[in-house]
């Protein structure tokens, strides 16, 4: 047993999430024997999202902690969205988020015959009937919050005419749309969800598994509880809307006297600046207003994955933000943090210039070249050191420098003492511009007495600049990533507006001619590294050998760490 509440006994002293709690709770009582079975149910009509991880997080982290098992199961019910594109690409994205299922992949479509059976069970009990109401009759019939449900005129069929007209649904003799299967419950019920619910409905359309063998398929509500029921889950955990769902999955499942797990319901997540919603993605991306599915803008796993977060800071973002019962919105600065904070650890620093300007250093001897020691990650000492060629001519970033500086800008102008990193002090001679005014190169001098960065006498400069070295340098493309949504509440627009007049209009920049130092010639995709001073960065898997491509994954700056500042001081 991996859980701590287990193993320490100490249970006051351990704040479980309200789910544990449960879980725990039934553990120790031996409701079901000893047994913890989640899952993580996914619809495979999209690829998953930060919103589905935490549900990820939740299950296998319940499983994995009380020793119980979690299995994936795609809830591939509904054949007109789904496609094997998107159970592909799930199954990479739970795997690279670091769980695994062992044998136990599982798909709602395979039950779809026991699921059948169920129903001719509840039709023969008499609790179901085919109703030739069309979906917008069906609606009309349920009424509202306030105003009580009609009967459908084929609420009463006899058990006999009910068998033989759903037998011939299944046997394709009616078309789409033209007849359904409900529940015979109430029309009345304050619950919406339980007067008379469809069970079944008529789509002659392709399953991606079982491809012609039905023309009728279940709805979520009748599927969903015998998925679970025959892979004996323990706790069936879902989002907060399927709350009010609940009683229909307890009736079903009693109905036909199935083993009953139980449900769960926890608030999702919402990040600010940020969609969500599936739909929405699959918009944005056949819009082609993003590149892809892995648009390093995108929440998606993948694209936070082509961003160069790693799965650790997504699994412990999902930790930090917790598991409750009220709905919430969580901002993206909080996500920055942990991704921040986990590369801080792990990236290998080096030095990119990302809009240079060209530094010739006049007393440096113009055959000369040096290897400078440079630290990989002054968080890890085991990361070593590595050399980094200097001679003399640089590169520096344009805005490291300026002619007349204002009052609090430390870094080069004229005349002025700044360090180059793990290199040398040099001062500014002289300004080179070109006919339209706009400064080419500066000319320098360096202090030979100050190779490592240290003058002997003491003396100190206000800046330390990032630099490389020209000749060395390799080019390379920078893209630099913002917020994809202007708006925090990107779903706030006006009348008939579409959610994409909130697209931020600055959420790419590309800088294709940036210098990076010649460490970087091997690097690999997906790689993360800290430009120095600038943020973190990571190997576009789009890059040849000819042309590195990077993504800025975040910047240095920690706006969440102000954001607790502020709130601490208020
Ligand atoms: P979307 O609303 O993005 O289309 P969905 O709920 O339709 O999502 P599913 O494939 O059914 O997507 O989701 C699989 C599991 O992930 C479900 O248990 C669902 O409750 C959970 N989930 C989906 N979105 C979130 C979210 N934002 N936060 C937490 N859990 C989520
Ligand atoms: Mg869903």
């Amino acid at each position: 047993m991996k859980n701590e509440f287990m193993t320490q006994g100490k249970e006051e002293n351990i704040k479980l999430d309200f789910i544990r709690q449960i879980v725990a709770d039934d553990f120790k009582s031996g409701k079901w024997g000893g047994r913890v079975a989640t899952r993580f149910p996914p619809e495979p009509n999209g690829y998953l999202h930060i919103g589905h991880a935490k549900s990820i997080c939740l299950n296998f982290g319940i499983a994995e902690e009380f020793g119980g098992t979690c299995n994936l199961r795609f809830d591939d019910t509904n054949p007109e969205k789904e496609e094997q594109e998107y159970v592909d690409s799930i199954i990479e994205d739970v795997h690279w988020l670091g769980w695994d299922w062992d044998d136990r992949l599982y798909f709602g479509s395979d039950y779809f015959e026991q699921m059948y059976q169920y129903a001719i069970q509840l039709i023969k009990a008499g609790k179901a009937y085919v109703c030739d109401l069309t979906a917008d009759e069906v609606r009309d019939y349920r009424g509202t919050l306030t105003k009580p449900g009609k009967e459908s005129p084929h609420r009463n069929r006899s058990i006999e005419e009910n068998l033989e007209l759903f037998e011939r649904m299944k046997a394709g003799e009616f078309p789409d749309g033209s007849r359904t299967l409900r529940a015979k419950i109430d029309m009345t019920h304050p619950n919406l969800n339980m007067r008379d619910p469809v069970m079944y409905r008529i789509l002659h359309a392709t399953h991606h598994r079982t491809a012609d063998l039905w023309c009728i398929y279940p709805t979520y509500d009748w599927a969903h509880g015998f998925e679970d029921s025959i892979e004996k889950i323990t706790h069936s955990i879902c989002t907060l809307e399927f709350e009010n769902h609940r009683p229909l999955y307890d009736w079903f499942l009693d109905a036909v006297g199935a083993y009953h797990p139980q449900q769960i319901e926890f608030a999702r997540l919402n990040l600010n600046y940020t969609v969500m919603s599936k739909r929405k993605l699959l918009q944005l991306v056949q819009q082609g207003l993003v590149k892809g599915w892995d648009d390093p803008r995108m929440p998606t796993i993948c694209g936070l994955r082509r961003r160069g977060c790693s799965p650790e800071s997504i699994r412990n973002f999902c930790k930090v933000i917790g598991v409750n019962k009220f709905n919430s919105t969580i901002d993206i600065a909080l996500l920055e943090h942990c991704i921040r904070e986990d590369l801080n650890k792990t990236s290998q620093r080096v030095m990119a210039v990302l809009r240079p300007l060209k530094v010739i250093i006049d007393n440096y001897p113009e055959d000369k070249n040096e290897e400078l020691d440079a630290i990989n990650n002054p968080e890890d000492a085991s990361a070593g050191t590595r050399k980094v060629p200097f001679c003399r001519e640089l590169y520096i970033e344009r805005d490291d420098f300026m002619e007349e500086p204002p009052k609090k800008f430390y870094r080069l102008a004229p005349g002025r003492e700044v360090r180059l990193r793990y290199a040398y002090f040099i001062t500014c001679i002289n300004v080179v511009k070109n006919a339209d005014g706009e400064i080419v190169e500066l000319h320098c001098t360096y202090d030979p007495a100050t190779r490592g960065g240290d003058a002997p006498d003491g003396r100190k400069v206000k800046a330390t600049l990032h630099w490389v070295s020209a000749k060395h340098a390799i080019d390379a493309e920078v893209r630099l990533y913002n917020n994809l949504f202007a708006k925090e509440n990107p779903d706030e627009v006006e009348n008939d507006q579409d959610f994409t007049v909130n697209l931020n209009p600055n959420s790419l920049e590309v800088l294709t001619d940036c210098k990076v130092e010649p460490s970087l010639k091997n690097a690999k995709p997906l790689q993360r590294f800290q430009f120095e001073r600038l943020g973190y960065f990571c190997v576009d898997p789009d890059s040849t050998d000819g042309k590195l491509i990077f993504n800025r994954t975040v910047t240095l700056k920690d706006e969440w760490a102000k954001i607790q500042q502020s709130q601490q001081k208020s």
